[in-house]
């Protein structure tokens, strides 16, 4: 993975960052984690997307600095390094004519469903996450 703040023509930086973050899964991720933190599940909530699949996303933003994590308790937190791709990504959403209204469901808080501590401040730390997933997939 090419380090993007990497010293070489600013055409092909820019268009590296651009290929980077380009791709719609890592756009929706860098939407949910802009304004505040979020854990793998709950961007698998969001996302509805496999965690495996989240968790390739997450190691390539992190790589290129985009992202970083802290691990709480068991659960593990993602969050942007630099808040200006969020303005990046907010520009670009104002260029083809998104509202940000549109923009808001994916920074949305609680989401239905979303078995991590943030949309579920009382639940007990133990069913947080991986253990209430598949608890409610059971279920449904
Ligand atoms: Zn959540």
């Amino acid at each position: 993975m090419a380090n993007i703040s990497n010293p070489d023509l600013p055409s092909e930086a820019i268009s590296r960052l651009l290929a980077l973050i380009g791709q719609p899964a890592r756009i929706q991720i860098l939407f949910a984690i802009g304004e505040q933190e979020a854990c793998v599940c709950h961007l698998e909530a969001v996302l509805e997307m496999r965690q495996a699949s989240i968790s390739q996303h997450l190691m390539v933003l992190r790589k290129a600095n985009l992202v970083t994590s802290y691990r709480d308790g068991r659960n593990i937190f993602y969050r942007l390094t630099q808040p200006g791709v969020l303005t990046l990504l907010q520009q670009a959403a104002q260029l083809v004519g998104i509202q940000p209204e549109a923009l808001r469901r994916l920074a949305l808080r609680p989401v239905e469903g979303c078995p991590c501590p943030q949309c579920n401040p009382g639940m007990d730390p133990q069913l947080t996450c991986q253990k209430a997933r598949s608890k409610s997939k059971n279920i449904s």
